[in-house]
């Protein structure tokens, strides 16, 4: 029988496993930028990016931050924990580029002076809009426990990950997380860590090595994917 698909996202496909606590997620080719107006395909992207991420997964744990991931299962396929996932997305931001330049008028490229953390609602229909403390709060997004947990868990991430790419010649410039709560109630990293979700720049040239060559249309797409799967396995 034909395992039971849970959920179809733009990048991953959830299927449900034989235990109730454990999903496999599968990581698609397909791309998509700008609120799904932008769509296409990045070859090899599922593969590669099921491979970086599950290295930046056993780095985290290894440094105290739990993940979702159990085991890669397919080359493009990983087994995870099941969580039950909060409805905001958490960007930190090293540096400046992406909405922030465009909402606050920062230069793309300028150094934060500390890790700067946002808070964005999940909800396709309102475009994934930043929130607020006082929002969140209102809205009951998560307790003021949980979104204080989540903060120190991204900074912690935030720590490990620049550490690992400025070790690699990359600057971490800026990414996405999303958390949620497993079966015993402890607060989880789930979702990927890939160039699909951050911002890589070579610390030399500068060059981008992530999702923005799509975004953007300045080619060398696989190929910057493929470099970021050689960095981090190096
Ligand atoms: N990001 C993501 N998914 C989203 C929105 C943002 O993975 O739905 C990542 C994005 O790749 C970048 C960081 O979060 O590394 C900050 O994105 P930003 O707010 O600048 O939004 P953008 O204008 O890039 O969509």
């Amino acid at each position: 029988m034909a395992p039971e698909k849970l959920y179809e996202g733009k990048a991953k496909i959830v299927y449900a496993t034989d235990d109730p606590n454990l999903v496999s997620q599968k990581f698609k080719d397909d791309a998509t930028a700008f609120d799904g107006k932008k769509k296409g395909q990045i070859a090899h992207k599922g593969v590669r990016n099921a491979a970086i991420s599950t290295r930046l997964f056993r780095l985290l744990e290894e440094n105290g931050v739990a993940t979702q991931l159990v085991e890669r299962t397919a080359e493009d396929t990983l087994l995870c924990k099941k969580l039950k996932m909060f409805p905001v997305e958490v960007v930190v931001r090293n540096y400046a580029a992406g909405s922030i330049c465009k909402r606050l008028g920062f230069e793309e490229g300028v150094k934060m002076k500390k890790p700067m953390l946002e808070f964005f609602l999940k909800d396709d229909s309102l475009g994934d809009p930043l929130i607020t403390d006082a929002h969140i709060e209102e809205l009951e997004l998560v307790t003021r426990a949980e979104r204080d947990e989540i903060e120190r868990l991204a900074l912690r991430v935030n720590e490990v990950l620049s550490a690992f790419f400025a070790e690699r010649k990359v600057i971490l410039v800026d990414y996405k997380l999303e958390f949620g709560i497993d079966s015993e109630g402890n607060i989880i990293l789930g979702d990927e860590i890939s160039p699909d979700t951050c911002r890589f720049w070579d610390a030399e040239t500068r060059e981008k090595l992530d999702k923005d060559r799509f975004r953007r249309d300045l080619g060398g797409v696989e190929e910057a994917y493929e470099e970021m799967l050689n960095r981090v396995e190096s």
